[in-house]
């Protein structure tokens, strides 16, 4: 198969290849581009259909990151690991002890985190083997200890991402009585939830399993739809935090929401799609600059943690998308293109 040809190699540094025949590692691990400094991304475990599959995920989530990191002002460059296999049935001790050997290799030059598939618990196992993981310490928030899981982070990061939208969009910082639609109330949605609910928002909330609506629907009196209708519903936001690609040409028509900001990643499913919102008038918040919240925080655990910086930081999504909303509009351009330049401004410096 071609790979410098391919399609998603956008001048990586390093995409080195890993197998242990004894515990049956198949991972790939891709550096991007690390001008800014080590690569940081997630290790993604799925049972993909190909190596084709696999190599053209690592790749494009490994680009991601880079734009990802760039854009949120860490000293951090972009790359991702994937492993070739069944979290359930194929992740073993063994198994992870061999992924954590190989990105000990790389020297620092990567360093991994939770991703699908994978769990806070599993790098904690795997930090045994190689200090170059992150995500792991537990630390204080506002709902009491936390793991080192990212999600409270990422869903504050939503959270200040949708009032930049309002005010942008809407043209008012109020929060109270405004009309949200939530797509997945998994980690990032159910905090989401419960932070806009604190605002005074009204909620709509959906969810492929009926039990994660429950306790939403329940605490912050959201109103449960079905999964096919969320996208649909007459309310000032939709907020996509389940699955990728939800923006596409059978949902962008029917989207009665002014702004679209989620956490959910890749979120449109080609890049014509954010052309199309634009055209719409419906203003899409780059998903890479809204959900950036999780990797600001496992930043701020490598450089030592303090909470007050931490959300100091995470409050800069604000200004990161000001900034882009503002050029939008100057330059009449979608606000993931914009978005794309900026990151590639700071990034290639
Ligand atoms: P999660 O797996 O905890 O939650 C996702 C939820 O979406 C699940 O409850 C699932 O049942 C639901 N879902 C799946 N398909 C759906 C559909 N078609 N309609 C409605 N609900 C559906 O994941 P998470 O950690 O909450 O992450 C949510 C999104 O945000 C993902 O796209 C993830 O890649 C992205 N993200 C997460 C983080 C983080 O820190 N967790 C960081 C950056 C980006």
């Amino acid at each position: 198969m071609a790979v410098f040809s391919a399609q998603d190699f956008a001048d990586h540094e390093q995409v080195v290849f890993c197998s242990d025949d004894k515990s049956g590692l198949k991972a790939i691990i891709a550096v991007h581009n690390s001008n800014l400094g080590p690569a940081l991304g997630g290790c993604r475990m799925w049972p993909y259909a190909s190596e084709e599959e696999a190599v053209r995920d690592v790749l494009r989530l490994s680009r991601g990151m880079t734009y990802k990191s760039a854009m949120a002002n860490l000293k951090l460059g972009g790359g991702k690991s994937v492993v070739i296999g069944n979290p359930r049935s194929d992740k073993t001790p063994a198994l992870l002890e061999a992924l954590a050997r190989a990105i000990d290799k790389l020297n620092g030059r990567y360093i991994a985190a939770e991703d699908s598939g994978t769990s806070v618990a599993d790098i904690k196992y795997m930090s045994q083997f190689t200090q170059h993981v992150g995500g792991t310490t537990d630390k204080p928030s506002d709902t009491g200890m936390r793991s080192g899981d990212p999600s409270p982070a990422t869903a504050y990061g939503t959270f200040v991402g949708i009032k930049a939208a309002v005010k942008e969009r809407l043209g008012h910082d109020q929060l109270n009585g405004l009309k949200v639609a939530i797509q997945g109330m998994g980690n990032v949605g159910a905090d989401l939830a419960r932070q806009l609910h604190a605002a005074g928002a009204r909620l709509w909330v959906a969810d492929i399993h009926p039990e994660q609506t429950h306790r939403t629907a329940e605490e912050y009196g959201a109103t449960v739809v079905p999964t096919e209708n969320i996208f649909a519903l007459d309310v000032d936001v939709f907020a996509p935090c389940a699955m990728g690609a939800v923006l596409n040409d059978e949902t962008i028509p029917r989207l009665k929401a002014r702004v679209v900001a989620g956490a959910a990643n890749n979120q449109l499913a080609e890049s014509r799609h954010g052309a199309e919102l634009a055209r719409r008038e419906i203003l899409y918040t780059p998903d890479y600059v809204i959900n950036a919240g999780g990797i600001i925080d496992i930043y701020h655990e490598r450089i030592g943690f303090d909470r007050v910086a931490l959300i100091k930081h995470i409050d800069g999504i604000y200004d990161n998308l000001m900034e882009i909303f503002a050029r939008a509009r100057a330059e009449k351009k979608p606000t993931g293109e914009v978005a794309d330049t900026i990151a590639e401004e700071r990034f290639r410096r």
